[in-house]
């Protein structure tokens, strides 16, 4: 089995691994640190939970470390950008380098919008080794003169599809046009449908390709249960499988922000200590209720799927889907949050009876049945839905976020 010591990282960053508990590199770290070491351009097709964050930090950390260059101080000076497209990500990419760096003098810093910019623009006012972003902050920035690309030499662009999927593509334009050419740049997506290899052609050069585990086999990892369920009882089964069955830190999915409030509301008054994090609280309150969840002070987190996104919580053994999804490779991502770079994990599924098509749909998906667990006081004997019986039209929700 590969090591980090075999992969060549340097003793200051195997000893920062070790601390973390890192024994082997995970397949994505495997192909791709070789390839970011060699000073390569790199496209990878990952998704969070195969480890690719250190993929990219690793060799990232130990380039600019060997580089003669070291951190030009003056201010707005960038060496690397890290651009990914959420807060959570960014937080979580910063604290990943964080840990990663320890130990070796490298600065980093931490924009994204929502909070209050001039915390973030004293931080730039001395020059940084890397700097991980959102879009909007980093071009607010940019304008005020904040920061200055002239001698950035690592570009990353993490989640490729997911910044398109929220309308980033002319803020990326715009920042990929304001940085030097000459540079080597990782790409990371985790679907590469035509409009991502087109933006991959202009920005990449001669890529190196590296791809694991199609979104699909995410779910052979995870230990996957249905609860058949009618929807009146779904909150008393919730209660339930929380006190029986999951009884460490959960993630639960609602389908819409107001959904998960009502869940967070229900459960912290049956005595299970939750709250909800969803696109309608502020910045802050949604860091404090990702801090409380990892810190383990509440034991619940309910989500939406925009605002769970990315979550990187260690150890997280449960994700129930309260509300099945009606697309199915939400599912799959939201089963993803469990089961994370090796570990086992658990995914519940409530379904009540309406919700059997999109169940059928996630079985053509994983190409695989979800077993029923009947044993629990609410099982509900749904007419089985036979493959003739027509999925009805796609509900459109609301998304949440
Ligand atoms: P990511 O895909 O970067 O979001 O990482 C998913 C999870 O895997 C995070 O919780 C990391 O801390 C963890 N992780 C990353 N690399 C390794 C590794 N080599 N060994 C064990 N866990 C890892």
């Amino acid at each position: 089995m590969t090591t980090f010591n075999n992969l060549h990282i340097i003793p200051q960053i195997l000893k920062n691994l070790e601390k973390k508990g890192y024994k082997n590199p995970t397949p994505i770290q495997e192909k791709s640190i070789p390839i970011i070491l060699a000073g390569n351009d790199l496209i990878g097709c990952a998704q969070t939970g195969t480890g690719k964050t250190a993929a990219f930090s690793i060799p990232i950390i130990q380039n600019l470390l060997k580089s003669t260059k070291r951190a030009d101080t003056r201010r707005g000076k960038v060496q690397t950008l890290i651009l990914t497209p959420t807060r959570e990500l960014a937080i979580q990419i910063g604290e990943n380098v964080e840990y990663y760096a320890q130990g070796t003098g490298l600065s980093y810093t931490v924009i994204f919008g929502g909070v209050g910019a001039h915390p973030q623009m004293a931080k730039l006012r001395k020059g940084i080794d890397i700097l991980i972003a959102t879009p909007g902050r980093l071009l607010d920035l940019k304008n005020q003169g904040c920061l200055d690309f002239t001698t950035l030499k690592i570009f990353v662009l993490d989640e490729a599809d997911r910044m398109l999927d929220m309308g980033f593509l002319p803020d990326v334009k715009r920042i990929i046009s304001s940085i030097p050419k000459k540079r080597q740049t990782l790409f990371f997506s985790a679907t590469m449908p035509d409009s991502i290899r087109n933006l991959a052609g202009t920005i990449l050069t001669n890529p190196k390709k590296v791809e694991v585990a199609p979104v699909s086999s995410t779910a052979e990892k995870v230990d996957q249960k249905l609860y058949l369920v009618e929807k009146s009882k779904k909150r008393e089964l919730l209660i339930h499988v929380l006190k029986t069955e999951a009884k460490d830190s959960t993630l639960v999915f609602a389908r819409t922000k107001w959904g998960a409030d009502k869940v967070a509301k229900m459960l912290t008054q049956s005595g299970i200590p939750s709250e909800a994090i969803h696109g309608n609280k502020s910045q802050n309150a949604r860091q404090t209720a990702l801090k409380n969840f990892k810190d383990k002070k509440t034991r619940v987190l309910i989500a939406t799927d925009i605002a769970a996104r990315g979550i990187d919580i260690d150890h997280l053994s449960h994700v129930i889907n309260f509300e099945i999804p009606n697309e199915p490779e939400t599912y799959v991502h939201r089963i993803g949050r469990t089961g994370r770079a090796g570990k086992s994990g658990v995914a519940l599924s409530f379904c009540d009876h309406e919700e059997q098509a999109y169940i059928r749909d996630i079985h053509k998906l994983i190409d695989k049945t979800i077993p029923v667990t009947k044993e629990h006081p609410y099982h509900a004997d749904h007419a089985p839905l036979t493959s003739k019986k027509k999925s009805p039209a796609r509900r459109t929700f609301p998304r949440g976020g």
